[in-house]
């Protein structure tokens, strides 16, 4: 058994790193701020800050990054109350299934908005995944490199000022900063917590065998660059009183699809992600030693709404459901013996957590009362892996 918060369970070895200050962590003792903080005060300011930017010069006063979450819901509707002209950036990650597509475009038409969708070379985007597997343990690391990437090129190249994101995770998830830092993106940040301290050099090299001309996007824009055109990037959980179970359950109301799982009880944060509470979720195990369930029972502990006992519950009935990961697999176009070779050499540890079909799954848990009625019954998807998604 790790070492972890007794209050949270959040695990000492979160990879933002988690210190632990008299009885509680730093997560614990960065969230209680919420119940201190005058928010209102916090949203004059964030009133008053993107306000300059507003109809700064071009069609678009700000950028706001999404993959068709719930939060880029919630995002995006409060980047539209503040008056704000938003372009709507997406990096498609070819991982999302039907559910996945349809939040996107639903997202885009309920709020009706300008966006595009990058669909990086398919090619080197799988090379960079097959190293990213094999060196990093971790399949997400180059939509992560594009995602935290591709908005700010945008940004410079279209000379819109302003950035939005939803929630900052290094103070959401482990407290590293207080709210009242008000922390902006930078690429440090983005190095040392979105990306793990790896940048797509890491990937390429004896690595994939990448031309680096196809790697611009990749890379975050040098510093001098962003300085020089005044790009800047916040988070609106600096600035509101962020609680994304709430949140996200009202976005149902826009249209959001939410999706069931065997992996958490939460059907809204990435719905529609073929791989997320799939071999996402058994990598981070195996990298980190704990599984997606134990940041959302961290997060639902301290917003009150799961005593100890509930969370230690559901982190153990959840750490052992088993997962079907051979489609990844199939579409990285790796042969079953590669497939299995991996699962006997890679996974050894793990092989009583993977299923050989979607059937002998286990099903979704039964919640406690003050969870179940946060969480709607979520869908079930009829195709994974959906590259391109259909037009409208
Ligand atoms: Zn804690």
């Amino acid at each position: 058994m790790q070492l972890s918060c007794p209050k949270c369970h959040y695990p000492l070895n979160h990879p933002f790193g988690l210190t632990i200050v008299e009885s509680e962590c730093s997560g614990c003792f960065t969230h209680r701020e919420k119940d201190t903080i005058n928010w209102n005060d916090r949203y004059s300011q964030l009133e008053s800050l993107v306000k300059k930017y507003k109809k700064h010069s071009g069609k678009y006063d700000c950028v706001v990054p999404v993959i068709g979450d719930a939060e880029d819901y919630f995002t995006l509707f409060n980047v539209l109350k503040l008056g704000m002209s938003p372009l709507v950036v997406c990096v498609n990650d070819y991982f999302k299934n039907d559910i996945g597509w349809y939040n996107l475009h639903q997202l885009i038409t309920h709020f009706d908005v300008d966006s595009f969708t990058f669909n990086p070379d398919m090619r080197v985007y799988k090379d960079l995944v097959r190293t990213s597997l094999r060196k990093h343990n971790h399949i997400l690391l180059p939509f992560l490199q594009l995602h935290t990437s591709f908005p700010i090129h945008v940004a410079l190249e279209r000379k819109i000022p302003l950035i939005i994101w939803g929630q900052n995770q290094t103070v959401e998830q482990v407290g590293m900063y207080s709210h009242l830092d008000s922390v902006e993106m930078s690429r440090w940040n983005r190095r040392q917590h979105n990306l793990f301290n790896f940048e797509v050099d890491d990937l390429i090299g004896n690595g994939a065998q990448v031309d680096l001309r196809h790697l611009n996007y990749y890379q975050y824009p040098e510093i001098d660059k962003l300085f020089r055109n005044n790009v800047r990037g916040i988070y609106l959980s600096n600035y509101m009183r962020w609680d994304p179970l709430a949140q996200n359950q009202a976005m149902v109301e826009y249209g959001f699809q939410p999706e069931s799982n065997n992996a958490s009880f939460d059907v809204y944060e990435r719905a529609g992600s073929s791989v997320y509470y799939q071999l996402h979720d058994l990598l981070k195990y195996k990298r980190v030693g704990y599984r997606k369930i134990s940041d959302h029972v961290a997060r639902e502990i301290r917003h009150g709404r799961l005593t100890s006992e509930e969370g230690i519950s559901l982190i153990t009935k959840y750490t052992n459901n088993k997962m079907y990961i051979k489609p990844f697999f199939d579409w990285l176009g790796v042969t079953k013996s590669g497939y299995d070779w991996f699962k006997m050499h890679r996974l050894k540890d793990y092989n009583h957590l993977i299923s050989e079909s979607t059937e002998n799954i286990e099903g979704l848990i039964s919640l406690y009362n003050s969870l179940d009625n946060m969480l709607v019954k979520g869908k079930e998807i009829n195709d994974s892996f959906v590259v391109f998604g259909k037009g409208l």
